[in-house]
């Protein structure tokens, strides 16, 4: 019998009537034949409704290891539901939290990656007839004896490791719109949905901020070979195939856009630190300074200082979440490093083309650069991978920049595209 494991996000099971239409679903797999392990999110909103919740009861940053405590707590709540709905429809359901199912991770509250996956209770449940409803997000430190979070998104985690360890078929991930589309169709409307994409391509998405797969799951499914199907719980469509293999299959057109998408993401902030003395190893100093942090650096630019001499400007971009904590640790570094001023900008975007197929293809910046312009929208940071593009613009700009470029690279669809739910937060 094939194992296949399905993952609901939070907007697929926001109140209860949506938690009896998933149970419906999953009843149905299990009853065409299929062992079914299912790894579930939070409640609608609920993660950021209890993050809210912790910030209303602390100033400042709410102790990690109790916020893990706190997160955790809205996965717990869907998994029991979801399993109480899978027993009223007569087949056997257990739920298990992510330490239950053995998502071991490393210690770091709020960004833990998995280091093991150890699914006893899982194949148990299995071996026993039973459908195995997973907490997502979840895992367990052996060392520190506590509960982690993976980051925010996580749950794909969850499931893609799980399908992994335990060599499912297929790992369904089933969310608010009918698969990977050209562009958030939020932001897009005339996204359009791709039949298939290519981690490498997915990858770059998420990394370019399109949520609609986290990409330490992707990176996950790339290294273990997971195949990966993103489709709406909210319809019967065929959704999005994400595997590995560039090659087509006999029979299916050989037909590769330059572009594959365009992402936006406000989730960053830019940080300049304003006249850093121009000499060897004041980088190494300030981005060691950055990384002892734990927050991640996504752009980076240098400029000569225009005010000053021998001196320099650097601005980075990085999450907000990590903005506080960076800030804290540059000033109190400000005497060491010799930098003069520090600066944070919150109101910025990050526009992103991607696409395996620029590799080959010239002119792609040139195309980019004169779709912005024509929109009259400021460029303010650019950076570059092999198969991606990105750009950072006002944050009020970000939409307008995103629907001319995938204009621009001919990605605009006939019609606009089907949104069942969520809110998009
Ligand atoms: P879930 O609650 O199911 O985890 P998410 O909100 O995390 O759902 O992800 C689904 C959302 O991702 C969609 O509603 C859409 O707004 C957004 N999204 C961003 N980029 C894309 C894209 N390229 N294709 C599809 N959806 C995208
Ligand atoms: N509930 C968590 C979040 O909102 C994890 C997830 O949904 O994947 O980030
Ligand atoms: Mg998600």
């Amino acid at each position: 019998m094939s194992l296949i494991v399905q993952k609901f996000g939070g907007s697929s099971v926001a109140d209860a009537a949506s938690i009896r239409r998933v149970a419906q679903r999953i009843a149905a797999t299990r009853r065409a034949g299929h062992d079914v392990v299912v790894v579930v999110s939070a409640m609608g909103d609920t993660t950021d409704e209890l993050l809210d919740l912790a910030n209303q009861v602390v100033e400042g940053h709410p102790a990690p290891r109790e916020l893990d405590m706190l997160l955790t707590s809205g996965e717990r709540i869907s998994m029991a539901l979801l399993a109480m709905a899978i027993k009223g429809l007569g087949l056997e359901a257990r739920s298990y939290t992510g330490s239950q199912a053995g998502m071991i991770t490393d210690e770091r509250h709020g960004k833990a990656r998995i280091l093991e996956v150890a699914p006893r209770r899982i194949q148990e449940a299995i071996a026993d007839g039973a459908i195995a409803i997973v907490a997502g997000f979840q895992g367990f430190n052996r060392e520190t004896g506590d509960i982690t979070t993976l980051g925010r998104g996580g749950s794909d985690t969850t499931a893609v490791a799980l399908a992994a360890a335990m060599d499912a078929e297929v790992c369904e991930i089933y969310t608010d719109v009918d698969g990977i589309f050209t562009a958030d169709p939020r932001v897009v409307p005339k996204a359009h949905k791709v039949d298939r994409i290519t981690t490498e391509e997915m990858v770059e998405l998420a990394a370019a901020g399109a949520k609609v797969l986290y990409i330490r799951a992707v990176e996950f499914a790339r290294r273990h070979g997971v195949r990966i199907h993103v489709r709406s719980s909210f319809s019967d469509l065929e959704g999005t195939i994400v595997t590995n293999r560039t090659v087509p299959a006999e029979g299916e057109t050989v037909e590769e856009p330059v572009v594959a998408g365009v992402a936006t993401d406000l989730s960053e902030s830019k940080i300049t630190i304003v006249g850093v003395p121009d000499v060897p190893g004041k980088a190494a100093q300030i981005f060691t300074i950055v990384a002892d942090t734990l927050a991640n650096i996504d752009m980076i630019v240098q400029n000569v200082s225009t005010t000053r001499s021998g001196e320099t400007d650097i601005s980075f971009t990085l999450a907000k979440s990590d903005v506080p904590a960076v800030l804290a640790a540059l000033e109190a570094a400000r005497a060491e490093v010799g930098f003069a001023e520090l600066l944070h900008d919150d109101d910025i975007a990050k526009v992103s083309v991607v696409g395996a197929g620029m590799r080959s293809s010239a002119g792609v910046s040139a195309k980019l650069f004169t779709a912005l312009y024509e929109a009259g929208v400021n460029m303010e940071m650019i950076s570059t991978s092999e198969i991606r593009i990105s750009v950072v613009t006002r944050a009020s700009a970000a939409a307008t920049a995103a629907r001319a470029i995938h204009a621009a690279f001919g990605l605009d669809g006939e019609a606009d595209a089907v949104v069942y739910a969520g809110t998009g937060r």
